[in-house]
């Protein structure tokens, strides 16, 4: 599904799926050994997948999105197992700390749980261009346009984190819609 764009950069194409739809993934881009299906009794089961959590990767649920981000995270960055946590609007809730304090709450304290539970030494944290749960938030720093407002927010993400955390690498991407694709760019700290 990975193809080189003229940028020379990856690009992923954009899953033309509705909302709510379920994803269809070619299965050879997406089952690893670990997660192979089998059938025991009659009935399919699933691997538990027992290697080490390579990081937690903090994401939107945009299901235009995932079979992007899963390539993006397994095959660009290299992690074979790692820990998602999807959520409306990515890690919008540390810009929006003042305004959804509640959200903020919510995802640090998920965020702090994966992180000293899984003991992973890597967060990577993800925002995309045309998050509908961005322009849900009206009010939201009405002013800043989304791209900006998006890496913006990545920004004080990852100060927040590494503060928090010693020991702990942050990497923030910023996925861009280029047509029917879909790029990643880091991010660099402010
Ligand atoms: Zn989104």
């Amino acid at each position: 599904m990975r193809c080189a764009g003229f940028t020379g950069k990856a690009q992923y194409p954009i899953t033309m799926l509705a909302w709510g739809s379920t994803m269809l993934m070619n299965p050879d881009d997406q089952i690893s050994p670990a997660m192979a299906e089998l059938v025991v009794d009659g009935k399919p089961v699933y691997k538990v997948d027992a290697r080490p959590s390579q990081a937690l990767v903090v994401h939107c649920g945009d299901p235009r999105f995932q079979s992007a981000f899963r390539l993006f995270i397994t095959r660009e960055l290299g992690f074979q197992n790692y820990t998602p946590l999807i959520i409306g609007g990515g890690v919008h809730a540390f810009g929006a700390q003042s305004f959804l304090p509640k959200n903020f709450k919510t995802l640090w304290g998920q965020i702090k749980f994966f992180v000293k539970v899984g003991q992973v030494k890597q967060v990577v944290i993800i925002n995309h261009e045309d998050c509908l749960w961005y322009k849900k938030m009206q009010g939201y720093e009405a002013k800043l346009k989304l791209p900006v407002l998006g890496r913006q927010d990545l920004q004080t993400a990852a100060r927040t984190i590494l503060r928090d955390f010693t020991g702990v690498q942050v990497r923030s991407f910023w996925a861009a819609l280029e047509g029917d694709n879909i790029s990643f760019t880091e991010v660099p700290p402010a």
